[in-house]
């Protein structure tokens, strides 16, 4: 069944119009017709069973028949990644849907080549992505801003998952799974053992302990990953994405990878962990 994305509200009996791209799709590639299916999605209202009511030119009317899935939410897994060359990052954005994450933020940092991205154009891709891999709703693709400008002020209950090629970071696995070693100082009190230094405070405990991760969409901590450029972050940079009291850095393995290999594995291996891959 085709899957398109709409903007708009979807009801049953409310007719939907398509846009100009869809209708040409539609029509001139998939050669549907009148009277056939197609299932529609607006991030909000589920998923739709819908027929197609009139076919002209530039404009293609569907209507939504019966809801056949229920909207739930996603995890709460965002990228934020270094702005990389244009073919890389198109990779970043369309895998990074596959693999569920909910935003991409675009950061320029010390060693990015480019400011700018044609940002419609990711979006785009990231709906094409959505529409092909089943999801229920499309990640935003935020605009460019300076890295610093996305740490400054960063949430203190929004763990960061520093990805460090250094060589010094714990395995990402065992960085993001290790229970937290609790001990109690007192009546009610928990502080942290000092032999888990990744897991710093502010990460709510439970989040990456396996007792009370019952429900793996809701149970995960928001947790933001980040990917640096070709060129790696600089040293002010790294020691400036260390000093956040929410960062986990962590190693993906003892080779370089590329920025797109490295999004690809860590999202992969969060959400294996963690996230919506877990039965
Ligand atoms: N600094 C490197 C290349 C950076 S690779 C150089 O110039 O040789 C691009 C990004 O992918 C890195 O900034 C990092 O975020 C991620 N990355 C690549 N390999 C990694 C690894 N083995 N462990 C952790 N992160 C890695």
């Amino acid at each position: 069944m085709i899957r398109l994305f709409v903007p708009d509200d979807l009801a049953a009996g409310s007719p939907v119009t398509l846009s100009a791209a869809q209708a040409h799709y539609l029509r001139d590639v998939m050669r549907r017709a009148t009277g056939d299916d197609v299932a529609l999605f607006n991030g909000r209202d589920g998923e739709w069973l819908s027929t197609i009511a009139s076919i002209e030119r530039k404009a293609v009317g569907v209507i939504p028949k019966r809801r056949t899935r229920e909207q739930t939410p996603g995890v709460d897994l965002e990228l934020v990644v270094a702005l990389v060359k244009r073919a890389r990052l198109e990779t970043i954005v369309e895998k990074a849907t596959e693999l569920g994450v909910h935003r991409v933020r675009l950061a320029v940092t010390r060693f990015t080549q480019a400011e700018r991205t044609n940002v419609e154009r990711l979006t785009a891709i990231a709906v094409e992505a959505a529409e092909q891999t089943g999801r229920l709703d499309v990640p935003e693709v935020m605009g460019p801003a300076k890295l610093e400008a996305i740490l400054k002020g960063w949430p203190a209950d929004r763990a960061l998952i520093f990805c460090d090629e250094a060589g010094d970071a714990p395995p990402i696995l065992e960085a993001v799974t290790a229970p937290r070693e609790r001990s109690r100082s007192g009546p009610g009190a928990e502080v942290e053992s000092s032999a888990r230094p990744l897991i710093r405070p502010g990460i709510r405990p439970a989040t990456f302990s396996h007792e009370g991760r019952r429900a793996p969409t809701s149970g995960a901590v928001a947790t933001s990953i980040l990917i640096g450029p070709e060129g790696g972050f600089s040293a002010e940079e790294r020691a400036f994405i260390r000093a956040l009291s929410t960062v986990i850095p962590v190693s993906l393995g003892p080779r370089i990878l590329r920025a797109d290999t490295a999004a690809i594995a860590a999202l992969s291996l969060w959400q294996a962990a963690l996230g919506d891959w877990r039965p």
